[in-house]
């Protein structure tokens, strides 16, 4: 996917076939097989990797991901579009991803803090501050970011916070950083509304994966005045008409950890919820959820991807036949996770701290240019925003690379 829209870009900017390959290719990719110790005595190898997608603009940066699913193509697509999204928003950095395949639910916590330290450690010639800086993704932490921290730490003999975002606040993390994800899909979502001229307390919004991203961005749309009539998780959705009271859904996920069995919404499937009709559809949860298979069914007048790669190329065909549909393409909607990610590096870097207001008042003016540059674009050109975005990542890097000119 991420492969196929960079030559659809490239087509369009006209892009020379040999600065396609140097923006194309990755330009590390690293597997690493992680023995470690299980709780009953025997020991288990996993596999991790990492892939770093350009080196040209800075050190690279993206999240670490716990899921079965993760392998090394994934990983490469993903580190492909944080490029993209870093270089879109402006920030001075490559992208990168890594991912251990493993299932974090069927690990207990220390089994995890072991495959986090041996992870970093196998990891430990490949990163740094100005090399290559992690984060957390699906299913990791702000813990998974301390064991790293203090991993990193021992084996350089002195306390290094700049070498992952999304750590806790009492150890370095940014204010703020936890929620700055869905906040900021929140932000777009309120811009996107304005656009297109409708009123936020009138507007239903359904929210696919309640995790980090989907709950803040849900709570956050509710403040808006939005009511928010479905959600999921990895458990199944919840719909009520009328609006879900989430903040006793909250209460629910504190005892039960899922969200089905929540007495106050009838329980749905994830395929019902993408297409329930609503005027915000929120994709919060992992790719190729939005498919050939039901893009002709969604019933959404904004679709705002908080997930990377959602929407699959031959879904993103059938959107464009279907002009009601109103999409903030993911390495937009999603970029306060990065963006935050990067005032939390600086802050580490320059040991001096910002306040919550300050860190989000920078957030959402480095938001709001991406926006309008996306949607200037898109309008102009009259092409689609994804293709918007995109153009103005892949550009970016390009212009970069023929800057600095081709060693030796
Ligand atoms: N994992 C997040 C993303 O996909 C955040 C990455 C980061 O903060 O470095 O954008």
């Amino acid at each position: 996917m991420a492969a196929q829209q960079f030559d659809l870009v490239a087509d369009r900017l006209q892009i020379p076939e040999e600065d396609r390959a140097r923006l194309k290719f990755p330009k590390r990719s690293m597997v690493v097989a992680l023995p470690i110790r299980r709780d009953n005595g025997s020991v288990e190898v996993f596999s991790g990797y990492r892939v770093q997608h350009h080196l040209t603009l800075g050190p690279t940066k993206g999240g670490l991901r716990y899921h079965p699913d993760v392998a090394l193509g994934e990983v490469a697509a993903l580190a492909m579009w944080m490029s993209w999204k870093c270089s879109l928003t402006g920030l001075p950095y490559g992208g990168a991803k890594g991912g251990i395949a493993c299932d974090p639910g069927k690990l207990s916590n220390s089994e995890l803090e072991r495959l986090t330290r041996r992870y970093t450690q196998e990891m430990i010639p490949f990163i740094g501050p100005q090399v290559d800086i992690m984060a957390p993704d699906v299913g990791t932490n702000e813990q998974t970011m301390a064991w790293m921290m203090d991993t990193y730490s021992t084996h350089m003999g002195y306390t290094v916070p700049s070498i992952v975002t999304g750590k806790p606040v009492g150890l370095g993390g940014s204010l703020g950083r936890r929620e700055s994800t869905g906040r900021g899909v929140a932000y777009l979502i309120n811009r996107a509304m304005d656009v297109l001229g409708f009123e936020p307390a009138k507007a239903t919004a359904v929210v696919q994966g309640y995790g980090n991203v989907g709950s803040v961005a849900a709570h956050s749309l509710a403040k808006q005045g939005l009511h928010v009539i479905a959600v999921s998780d990895a458990s199944g959705g919840l719909l009520n008409e009328k609006g879900i009271d989430l903040w006793k859904l909250d209460e629910h996920l504190k005892s039960q950890k899922v969200v089905t069995g929540f007495s106050e919404a009838q329980p749905i499937s994830n395929e019902q919820l993408l297409v329930t009709k609503c005027d915000v559809l929120v994709p919060a949860a992992l790719e190729r959820q939005i498919t050939e298979k039901n893009a002709a069914r969604i019933q959404c007048r904004i679709l705002a991807e908080a997930a990377n790669g959602p929407t699959t190329p031959e879904a993103d065909e059938i959107i464009a036949q279907r002009p009601e549909i109103f999409v903030i393409p993911d390495i937009l909607c999603n970029a306060g996770g990065v963006v935050t990610s990067y005032f939390e590096w600086v802050q580490d870097l320059q040991s001096f701290f910002w306040t919550e207001t300050e860190v989000m008042d920078k957030l959402f003016r480095i938001l709001e240019t991406a926006f309008m540059h996306t949607l200037t674009m898109s309008r102009k050109e009259e092409i689609s925003m994804r293709l918007a975005a995109l153009s103005l990542g892949i550009k970016r890097v390009q212009e970069a690379k023929k800057m600095r000119g081709l060693f030796p």
